[in-house]
């Protein structure tokens, strides 16, 4: 599988997690959709693609690809925008069927942005709703008759630590609430199945380890059987009954076509339908193994050599595909390793964050990224003014 991505020399790439590479493939279909496409067909590829399938019909199409992966049934997922964007969706619908409800319950250690977007909604409701956050072993003890919908994120995305996806959602629905999961972290790193375990929305992005590229967009889910009682918030023109009657006023599109805003990122798309061709090859389970083997083999190795990280993770099989340890300089520890050539990331306060990514890691990566941060921190090659001064993206 290694062959069939773009890895530059020297780069030992432990940031899958957050932007995964670039397939082999994705640029070569990215370049024929430009040219052959967009530069032949003009506004004749709606319709007709160079494959003759019109890109109109690439968010559902590849929605369903993406459905393979979290074990969603045909036509109950769609791709387009933006994670933050399909938080918003999707909490506006969950809400809108809870109207005796006002509490949405999440977590601290989810992703700020499902917060905040949590948080403008609840302002431009105004109907009164409050964001619940609690600490994420606290959740299931949270799930009570006031809660309208529970909004978590499967996969810490700091510390790697995993809900168990189906026993919280029979919990909400015990309670008479509807559950929301963010597989931001989740889909292409393990096995995943929004079926078996009867969530009701599951959204997520395709940048990580889908390695659809940078600003990739994002995929929603919803359950089959709640998906015509959705009145979308977000009723842009392609989300319509027939975009092309140009009503003036609005109508949901059947299924999971309602949950589409606007005009889809076609150049975006033809690098995810060739990131996904790789999955089509892949063993789930055989995945998961390896990532928990090259994670475990992270783990016992910085244990080992660096005693002054502090492990942030759990170590078992709870744990996402990513690895985290805390230092109080684990932004300048980072940034040296990263002037080493093995890219990590850092989040704040003080998490230095390592993803396996077993398409493309190999145990010679590992043991190479393990001797290289051992040797950042026993000989303080950290502690320079270059690695310390923060930038924007860290
Ligand atoms: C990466 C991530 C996001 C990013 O949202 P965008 O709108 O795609 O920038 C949101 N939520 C979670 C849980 C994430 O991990």
């Amino acid at each position: 599988m290694r062959r069939r991505f773009h890895l530059p020399d020297g780069v030992i790439y432990l940031d899958g997690n957050s932007l995964g590479p670039l397939p082999v493939a994705a640029a070569e279909r990215v370049r024929r959709t430009i040219e052959d496409e967009w530069g032949q067909l003009l506004i004749r590829g709606w319709n007709t693609g160079a494959d003759g399938e019109g890109w109109m019909g690439w968010p559902t199409r590849l929605g369903d690809r993406i459905g393979r992966l979290i074990g969603a049934p045909e036509g109950s997922v769609v791709v387009g925008d933006t994670l933050s964007i399909k938080v918003f969706q999707v909490l506006d619908a969950a809400l809108k069927m809870r109207p005796d409800r006002r509490v949405i319950l999440s977590d601290s250690g989810n992703f700020p942005t499902d917060l905040y977007m949590a948080e403008g909604l609840i302002a431009t409701l105004g109907q009164g709703h409050e964001l619940r956050v609690v600490a994420p072993e606290d959740v299931a003890t949270a799930i009570d008759e006031a809660v309208a919908v529970t909004l978590l994120t499967q996969v810490d995305y700091r510390t790697g630590r995993m809900h168990d996806m189906a026993a919280l959602t029979a919990l909400a629905h015990d309670h008479g609430a509807l559950a929301i999961w963010d597989l931001a972290h989740s889909a292409g790193a393990h096995e995943v199945d929004v079926t078996a375990a009867n969530a009701d929305f599951a959204i997520g992005c395709t940048y990580k380890y889908l390695n659809a590229g940078p600003g990739a967009p994002a995929f929603v889910h919803v359950r089959p059987d709640l998906q015509d009682r959705i009145a979308p918030a977000l009723s842009g023109w392609l989300g319509h009954a027939a975009p092309f009657a140009f009503d003036p006023s609005y109508r949901p599109g059947p299924g999971i076509e309602r949950m589409r805003v606007g005009t889809p990122p076609v150049l975006q798309l033809a690098a995810l339908d060739a990131a996904l061709d790789i999955w089509d090859d892949v063993d789930m389970p055989a995945l998961r193994a390896r990532s928990l083997e090259l994670s475990g083999r992270f783990f016992d190795g910085v244990s080992e050599l660096c005693p002054s990280l502090m492990p942030a993770s759990p170590a078992d099989q709870t744990c996402g595909s990513q690895v985290s340890f805390r230092h109080d300089q684990g932004y300048a520890v980072m940034q040296a390793l990263i002037a080493r050539g093995v890219i990590g990331d850092f989040r704040a306060p003080d998490i230095l964050r390592f993803g396996f990514t077993p398409l493309f890691i190999g145990e010679s990566e590992v043991d190479a990224a393990v001797s290289h941060l051992a040797q950042v921190l026993t000989t303080r090659e950290w502690d320079q003014p270059q690695f310390l001064a923060r930038k924007a993206v860290t």
